[in-house]
C-alpha cells in the first residue's frame, strides 16, 4: 500500500513543481527505479498506474522482464559493459546510459539482430565528481551522435545525467543546467533530442525545473535499498 501512497506523493509534487513553472505535468514521466526490488513490489507500481520501470544491471534486467505480466517499458539506466548489452536489447524501450561508441555499436548490432529500433540517451558527466561514468567530450559526444544519426538501428533521442551527491541546490542545479545547454545545443545543430532523463529522489524538484521530461526514482517509491539481501 506504501508503494501507491508514495507514488501519488510524488505524482502531486511534480504537478506542483510544474504549476509553480508553467510546464504540463503530463510531459515529465515518472521511471519507478526498481533495482533491488521484489516482482511484487514491482507489480504494487504498475497497479498504481506507472509503467515505466528502470534496472542498473543486465542479468538482474534479463531476469525480472519476463516475470512482469504487463505490458510495460524497460529502462536501462546502468553502465554497460560490450557483453551484458545482449541482456538489455530485447527488454529495453529506452537505454539512458551510452557512454562510449564502442558500446553504441555493440547496441545497433544487437537491436539489428533482433529487428528492433532501438532508443537510446547519451549519459553525460555533467560535475567534476570522480568515479562517474559518462561522457564529457564534445567531440567524442558528436562523434556518436553521428554515428547514430548514419545508423539504421539505433536512435538517439536524448541525454542523461547523474547530479553529483552534494547537499548544495546551485551545484546540483548547475550540473543539470549543462546538461540542458549541452541539449540545445546539439538541437540548434539539428540532431532532433526531445528527451532529458534528469532528476532521482532527492533532486527532481530542480531537475524539472531545469528542463527534465524524465525522472528517474526509487526511494521515494521504495524506501531505502538493502543490498545486503
Ligand atoms: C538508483 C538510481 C536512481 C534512483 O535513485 P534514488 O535516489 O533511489 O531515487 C536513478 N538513476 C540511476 C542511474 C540510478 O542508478
Amino acid at each position: 500500500m506504501k508503494i501507491k501512497e508514495n507514488i501519488a506523493k510524488i505524482r502531486d509534487e511534480i504537478s506542483s513543481v510544474c504549476e509553480k513553472i508553467g510546464r504540463n505535468p503530463e510531459d515529465i514521466k515518472l521511471i519507478a527505479v526498481s533495482k533491488t526490488r521484489t516482482i511484487d513490489e514491482i507489480n504494487e507500481v504498475l497497479d498504481s498506474g506507472c509503467l515505466e520501470c528502470a534496472e542498473n544491471k543486465a542479468q538482474e534486467l534479463r531476469d525480472k522482464a519476463p516475470l512482469i505480466q504487463k505490458d510495460i517499458n524497460w529502462h536501462f539506466i546502468g553502465h554497460l559493459q560490450t557483453n551484458k548489452v545482449k541482456y538489455v536489447v530485447e527488454p529495453s524501450a529506452l537505454i539512458h546510459s551510452v557512454d562510449s561508441l564502442k558500446i553504441a555499436k555493440e547496441i545497433e548490432k544487437r537491436a539489428e539482430a533482433v529487428n528492433k529500433i532501438q532508443n537510446i540517451l547519451l549519459e553525460i558527466k555533467t560535475s567534476e565528481e570522480e568515479s562517474k561514468y559518462g561522457l564529457y567530450k564534445e567531440d567524442e559526444i558528436f562523434e556518436i551522435a553521428d554515428f547514430c544519426k548514419g545508423s539504421s538501428n539505433i536512435k538517439l533521442i536524448g541525454l542523461m545525467t547523474m547530479a553529483p551527491f552534494v547537499d548544495d541546490d546551485s551545484t546540483i542545479r548547475q550540473s543539470f543546467r549543462k546538461l540542458k545547454e549541452l541539449f540545445d545545443k546539439m538541437n540548434n545543430k539539428g540532431y532532433g533530442l526531445t528527451e532529458l532523463s534528469m532528476g532521482m529522489s532527492g533532486d527532481f524538484h530542480i531537475a524539472i525545473e531545469e528542463g527534465s521530461t524524465m525522472v528517474r526514482i526509487g526511494t521515494s517509491i521504495f524506501g531505502e535499498r538493502d543490498y545486503t539481501k
